[in-house]
């Protein structure tokens, strides 16, 4: 039997206070803990595969600030890096020798991208490089998939009602509807919904938009030749196809799922890892597309804080830990042995679940058939995994607090990490089921 968390009063006080001064007490809206109830647990530290409350409980933590901490939070040489460039300044608002050499990096691990652009969060990214897109093609609508997320951009904050695609309407208030059909929605994985969308508006498309796997609704992998299929759509309309890595990049291989799958895309979005912990991401692509980009050309992008130093030596720092030899390998081993270990307990309680993985990235959803779609994933259980959010979390494993969101795991995470949360899981399953 695990030591139960039971204590969380400091949290609760803290959100009592969050309350009266941030919107919902919160400046991210799922970890108010609206999917899976109970009140918001407030963390005070982060070590290694651990996130501490301000109870002093311990989690075992399978969302990584969802996704930056892949080296493990507080890694020695991450932290020591940006204590040394925080000690030099923390942002000059010019230009620091620091950028360069990370984007070397990037543009080293990834073979579709000559030129990157720093901005300071995956939202930023998206924002820029569909602007880019619609430059470069001087046309305005862009395709992209239901259940994906790219962040809150205006015109990609659309979903819609049905599994048919369609034009855009917002998913959000103050989304002017004349931005939002600008986008028009397929469903994942459903190549002939794409090539009957670019057959009546192709020749206004700027650019396909696709997580490469997709990890804002679960974990749902693109199914055999979709990605290739989307190069080949794009390749004929003369529309851009563009990979939003943010989550991806690095996290499911050095360089990105692309490096995996071996579809290059005309530009390339990143975030999350590429700045460890601090608010940095990226766009980039050949040469003769970021040339259009300011100062070199007319798409105007900039940033006071983009390429600050300290978020570039954090940068620098992790990816210096993830380019070690086997790193990845032993990443993916990690996440086999926990879906594996999850699949095995869920079958002993007699409870339908999912798992999929990829490098560092998995899923885990209440099924007794695999997602390939916002649809299925809508279809899964979620009150079940609000419950085993719950059950998990009171047995100290940190889970991310939405059944519609990608779990990940860290080069910090042991044998003794992994059996606690196979453990909780054994647990959680059987009370579920009882
Ligand atoms: C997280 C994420 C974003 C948004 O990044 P922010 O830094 O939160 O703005 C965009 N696209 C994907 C695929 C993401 O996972």
């Amino acid at each position: 039997m695990l030591a139960e968390v039971s204590n969380r009063s400091k949290s609760a006080i803290g959100y009592e206070r969050a309350r009266r001064v941030l919107v919902g007490g919160v400046n991210s809206p799922v970890r108010a803990f609206r999917a899976v109830g109970g009140q918001p647990v407030f963390l005070e530290r982060a070590e290694g595969a651990y996130v501490f409350d301000v109870d002093g409980n311990r989690y075992v933590d399978l969302v990584g600030s969802w996704g930056p901490a892949i080296v493990g939070h507080a890694h020695p040489a991450v932290v020591e890096a940006v204590r040394e460039a925080a000690g030099r300044g923390l942002s000059f608002g010019a230009c620091c020798a620091a950028e360069a050499e990370l984007a070397e990096i990037i543009v080293g691990a990834l073979p579709s991208v000559e030129l990157i652009r720093f901005v300071n969060s995956g939202t930023e990214a998206t924002m820029s490089a569909m602007r880019l897109a619609r430059a470069a093609t001087g046309r305005s609508r862009v395709v992209k998939f239901l259940g994906c997320y790219h962040g809150h951009v205006d015109a990609l904050l659309v979903a819609a009602g049905s599994g048919a695609a369609t034009f855009g309407v917002p998913d959000s208030a103050g989304v002017p509807p004349a931005v939002a059909e600008t986008t028009l929605l397929a469903p994942y994985n459903d190549l002939g919904a794409v090539e009957r969308i670019m057959e009546e508006h192709g020749q206004d498309a700027a650019a396909i938009l696709v997580e490469p796997i997709a990890g804002n609704m679960g974990f749902v992998e693109p199914s055999e030749g979709f990605l290739e299929g989307l190069r080949g759509v794009c390749d004929r309309y003369g529309s851009l196809l563009v990979f939003d890595e943010v989550m991806t990049g690095f996290r499911v291989a050095w360089g990105g799922y692309q490096n995996v799958c071996g579809v290059r895309p005309d530009l390339t979005c990143l975030g999350k890892v590429i700045g460890g912990g601090m608010p940095v991401a990226a766009y980039g692509g050949p040469r003769s597309l970021m040339e259009m980009v300011s100062p070199l050309g007319p798409t105007y992008q900039a940033g006071t804080l983009s390429g600050n130093p300290v978020g570039m030596a954090a940068g620098l720092a992790t990816l210096r830990v993830c380019r070690e030899a086997g790193f990845y390998a032993s990443l993916h081993e990690k996440a086999g042995r926990l879906a594996e270990g999850l699949r095995a307990a869920a079958r002993e309680a007699g409870v339908a679940v999912q798992t999929g993985r990829h490098g560092g990235m998995f899923g885990v959803v209440f099924s007794d058939r695999r997602p390939r779609d916002f649809a299925d994933v809508q279809a899964c259980d979620h009150e079940a995994f609000a419950r085993f959010f719950r059950e998990m979390l009171d047995r100290g494993v940190w889970l991310p607090p939405s059944g519609y969101e990608a779990m990940f795991v860290s080069a910090a995470h042991d044998d003794a990490a992994i059996g606690q949360i196979i453990e909780a899981a054994g647990e959680s399953f059987r009370r579920m089921a009882s």
